[in-house]
């Protein structure tokens, strides 16, 4: 398939860990499979959470690897001109609205409702600045994009992996945040146009990031862009069972044995390990994922 375009895209929080490289290697394998393009992208618009220096270690612990990019690598902080057209955009279409409510606003907005909604430990957002006409810039203000604009946000789609998925947005999450009231981009925001922008046809990424698929879904309909194929990949569990995660400590790669990393991430993907150099595991393991259409191997966890 020429057409097929997929990426690796990290966030800038800390070296890869084991779990980081598991999706690295599914969207490569499932890249090199479709003899498609496999670009890199460093998401680093949450800046309060950026470490420095981290993008150029995951870059090296990358091509340590042989994982190497068909593009110079993008960065997501370079990237603000687009972001702000998108708002723009869905400003001047009169979906987006800007928000002044801070997290104990929208609590008490909750509970003067009768409910606390909680997606994820994220507060449902119940829409209270969505009617205001007259909006007070005293004070900085987020930009929501609505999900109760008819049709509400009700979204079906096919994972290639996880089977058919859906989610009504506005009852699940509410009116998301496009851009936060400190100036920072969202991650929806900014996946949404940055995949677009690439020609990203394929997302492969770790199983954490499936629940963000209807957002980005919605945003990609209001701003008119296509939607790409989404594979979730599966996670790994640290010790504890929980999933592993810069934020619970997941500890770096050691990648002096670069394909003793590549066997431990192959094996959460259901794949043999290999011997030899890391070129020649990863030639034999895009032969499998061709074959299986899929760089995935294991069957579908029923919890799942
Ligand atoms: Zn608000």
């Amino acid at each position: 398939m020429n057409g097929y375009v997929g990426r690796f895209a990290p966030s800038p929080t800390g070296p890869l860990h084991a779990g980081s490289l598991v999706a690295a290697l599914a969207s490569w394998l499932d890249a090199r499979a479709h003899s498609g393009q496999w670009l890199l992208r460093i998401e680093d618009v949450d800046t309060p959470r950026t470490v420095a220096g981290a993008d150029q270690h995951i870059l090296q612990q990358l091509a340590a690897c042989g994982l190497h990019p068909d593009a110079p690598p993008t960065w997501q902080s370079s990237r603000t001109a687009h972001y702000e057209a998108a708002l723009q955009q869905v400003q001047a279409a009169g979906l987006a609205y800007p928000c002044t409510c801070s997290r104990k606003d929208i609590e008490m907005a909750l509970a003067l409702q009768g409910h606390t909604r909680t997606r994820h430990a994220e507060l449902v957002y119940p829409g209270s600045c969505r009617a205001q006409v007259q909006h007070p810039m005293a004070r900085a203000n987020a930009w929501r994009l609505r999900t109760e604009k008819p049709p509400a946000a009700h979204l079906r789609w096919q994972d290639r992996r996880l089977g058919a998925q859906e989610q009504s947005v506005s009852q699940s999450v509410g009116d998301f945040v496009l851009r936060r009231a400190d100036g920072c981009w969202t991650y929806q925001l900014a996946v949404v146009v940055d995949d677009a922008a690439q020609g990203i046809s394929h997302v492969v990424r770790g199983q954490d990031l499936a629940d963000n698929t209807a957002r980005q879904i919605w945003l990609q309909q209001c701003l008119g862009l296509p939607t790409p194929h989404y594979l979730h990949t599966p996670l790994v569990l640290g010790a504890d069972g929980h999933k592993l995660s810069k934020q619970n400590g997941a500890q770096a790669l050691d990648l002096s044995e670069p394909l003793q990393a590549l066997n431990a991430a192959a094996a959460a993907l259901g794949w043999p390990a290999q011997t030899g150099t890391t070129g020649e595991a990863l030639a034999a393991w895009t032969a499998m994922a061709a074959q299986a259409g899929s760089p995935v191997a294991l069957p579908l966890a029923p919890s799942t």
